[in-house]
């Protein structure tokens, strides 16, 4: 990895990756001892809840954990009480003509866990943290299930999990994080509709409680360009009707996008904030860092080689980033009161 353009690491002290996931690899304790910056260390299905809140007990100054069940894992849920595991994966997948290809991937999938003992866990783990997020959570479109999930290469087959199954297991989770006023990271691959009518109607359901939660991370809903992106962005119009929906960038997926720069441009400056996306926490500084930089560039603001006080006029990127990141945090505090 080359440390390129980093700064002073009293400004590097006030950068907060929004969004990664570091124990996807392993992470050594070296490494997190040198960790400049705050990172939001996602978790996304059964094995990992614990190893995040491992990480955020033994690093409780540089770690915010998020606890939730991504999309992709969704399927290792159940819904209903069924007589076996069979019968859940054969319900939910209605194999059909792939009766072949669902045998195959069927020794490979584990029991599935209630959905009642999954909420059961996330409201320990959030409460044990209260400073917690729920993420990464979300719905995708475009996932498919492996065969065999730990093989390499992965082998997909052309089974997705239904929205609906998706939208239960979301709705769900977002109710508890309302509950306990807990911001969320959202995932929204090629599915803007359901993304938009699910905020509109926690919207309606939760009202001002709703309005103090921020999920961020959103896609862009401007047609087409929507169907790249991972943790993509959220058009100017929906920003501005859900005054809780922030816009977060990575290099790792924005960065590839053709209107990239262009969403910074129109995106309002207090709603910004800056990621990785990325699986090695060794990465995560020199990868937000490059997105603090673009956002500076195409915003035009200074970007801080020192730390000093000065007038808010003259903030620089790192000093807008962190005064967003602290909005983004106060909407989880006041939901609190
Ligand atoms: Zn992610």
């Amino acid at each position: 990895m080359s440390l390129e353009h980093l700064p002073s690491l009293e400004v590097l002290r006030h950068v907060v990756d929004v969004h990664c996931h570091p124990t996807d690899s392993p992470v050594s304790p070296d490494v997190m001892d040198q960790l400049p910056i705050t990172i939001c260390a996602m978790s996304s299905q059964p094995s990992d809840q614990s190893r995040v809140r491992d990480l955020a007990l033994a690093y409780p100054d540089k770690v915010v954990p998020c606890f939730g069940y991504h999309p992709w894992f969704s399927h290792l849920i159940s819904l209903k009480p069924s007589s076996s595991k069979e019968e859940h994966y054969r319900e939910l997948f209605r194999p059909g003509n792939l009766e072949d290809i669902f045998r195959r991937m069927l020794p490979n999938l584990p029991e599935p866990i209630p959905l009642e003992d999954i909420l059961h866990d996330l409201h320990r783990n959030l409460e044990e943290f209260p400073t917690a997020m729920l993420g990464e959570v979300g719905l995708d479109r475009a996932a498919r299930i492996p065969i065999n999930h730990s093989a390499s290469p992965v082998e997909l087959t052309s089974f997705t999990i239904p929205l609906e199954h998706q939208l239960t297991v979301l709705e769900a989770q977002v109710g508890l994080a309302v509950e306990l006023g807990r911001n969320i990271s959202l995932h929204s691959v090629k599915s803007p509709q359901a993304t938009s009518e699910l905020l509109e109607k926690m919207q309606k359901k939760y009202e001002s409680c709703w309005l103090r939660i921020n999920p961020r991370d959103l896609e862009n809903y401007r047609g087409k360009s929507c169907t790249e992106g991972r943790h993509g962005v959220v058009s100017y119009d929906e920003q501005k009707h859900h005054r809780n929906v922030f816009m977060s960038l990575s290099t790792a997926i924005n960065g590839r996008s053709l209107n990239h720069r262009e969403l910074i441009a129109v995106c309002s400056p207090d709603r910004i904030l800056v990621e990785s996306d990325y699986h090695a926490v060794e990465e995560c500084t020199q990868r937000t860092w490059d997105m603090v930089r673009t956002v500076a560039e195409i915003k035009g603001w200074s970007v801080e080689a020192i730390w000093t006080n000065v007038k808010e006029e003259e903030w620089g990127v790192v000093r807008r980033l962190e005064n967003n990141w602290y909005q983004f945090r106060v909407g989880n505090r006041a939901a609190l009161r």
